[in-house]
């Protein structure tokens, strides 16, 4: 039956058509993404959600690292990266990495996620020899590392094609790359807000060869800066056009951006009925991606827990440290307990499940005293 919020709404053909497994067309998601009626819209990003996890909403233990901020390129919208000049940058040693990297597999992490800039003079070798030294660990963790922008970094300072440097680190033991760094793939919001960054479709090939390979991934968005409504919906459609043909994204994250200590003239983050709203419109129009995360880094826990009424089914993970998001302005801790999310979810009427990289159940949520990590 139709929702109340739906009855006389102009949106309620779109809530007939994800019901009844209709994909949506650009002009639906461009109608959601600049629908004033947030109940409406969220009320369609849940049946999505509905349709495709049921009551099921999960988070995973994991731990961010980063390797260094040091970067060539000086994207526009960047807080995070550092030139070798500035003297305020950091680069881990090897050793400091796995310290890093044993300490989170013991305090109960299953998934290490691990990016950082495009360092001047570190020689892809470093970087095999850093995925190998983290596979080491006991027990192993899964290694989810590095954006698009990272390998293409990796094949130019190598002199080897995009495929083998993929493949030697899948060899080395990488395990999933990050979906980072697809901001918006408009060619124009690019050039404003990541000027010499990769193109939309140097990303998308990315991670095209990366699932032909076997690999996954998971893809994300960057809104809330100077992109429209359109050129959010091309993203979407561009990200939905590479799922169709190779069925590697495991899951989609809107991030939304943060306007501190960067040279874009923003001076607000997203609003919470934006950041809703985001994210109902491409649970709707992503039928194709399995998974939508609430991203707390980004919009704090209290809105996240409330994104899972509105497309949303996991709350990503604990992360113990992040840097990127913090470095822009946002305001969160640090980390989660585990505990937390747990609650966070069970108080939106949905089931915790504790996942894996791959979203499948792994042990049993706890929100006990030892969930506090
Ligand atoms: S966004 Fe990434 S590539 Fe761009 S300046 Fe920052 S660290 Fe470097």
């Amino acid at each position: 039956m139709i929702p109340v919020s739906l009855r006389q709404s102009a949106l309620a053909p779109i809530y007939e058509k994800v019901v009844s497994g209709v994909r949506l067309d650009t002009s639906d998601a461009l109608q959601l993404m600049q629908g004033v009626d947030l109940n409406a819209v969220g009320s369609i990003g849940d049946a999505m959600r509905r349709r495709l996890n049921g009551d099921r909403a999960s988070y995973i233990l994991n731990a961010y690292i980063n390797y260094s901020n040091y970067c060539i390129l000086s994207c526009q919208f960047c807080a995070f990266s550092r030139k070798k000049r500035n003297g305020d940058g950091f680069e881990l040693t090897l050793d400091e990495i796995v310290v890093k990297g044993q300490a989170a597999v013991n305090r109960g992490a299953t998934e290490l996620h691990i990016v950082g800039g495009l360092h001047p003079s570190l020689p892809f070798s470093w970087y095999l020899e850093m995925v190998r030294a983290l596979g080491r660990l006991e027990p192993r963790p899964h290694l989810k590392c590095f954006t698009a922008i990272e390998a293409l970094h990796f094949s130019r300072i190598s002199k080897l094609p995009l495929e083998t440097v993929l493949e030697q680190l899948r060899e080395a033991g990488l395990d999933s790359l990050t979906g980072g760094g697809a901001e918006i793939f408009d060619a124009g919001v690019r050039d404003r807000i990541a000027r010499g960054k990769e193109s939309a479709d140097e990303w998308l090939d990315v991670h095209r060869t990366w699932h032909r390979l076997g690999g996954r991934s998971t893809c994300t968005m960057l809104f809330g800066h100077v992109e429209t409504a359109e050129q959010r919906v091309d993203h979407l459609s561009r990200l939905r056009a590479l799922q169709d043909e190779t069925s590697g994204f495991t899951g989609f994250v809107a991030l939304p951006y943060h306007p501190d200590n960067n040279g874009i003239p923003v001076d607000r983050p997203p609003s919470a009925l934006d950041t809703l709203r985001t994210i109902a419109a491409s649970r709707a129009f992503l039928d194709n991606i399995p998974h939508v995360t609430a991203y707390w880094v980004g919009m704090g826990l209290r809105l996240a827990q409330v994104a899972l009424s509105h497309g949303a089914d996991d709350l990503h993970g604990t992360i113990e440290e992040e840097h990127i998001f913090h470095m822009a302005g946002a305001g969160t801790p640090q980390g989660q307990t585990e505990a937390a999310m747990v609650r966070a979810i069970r108080e939106a009427g949905l089931t915790p499940v504790r996942r894996n990289t791959f979203y499948e159940v792994v042990g049993r949520p706890r929100e006990d005293a030892a969930a506090t990590r």
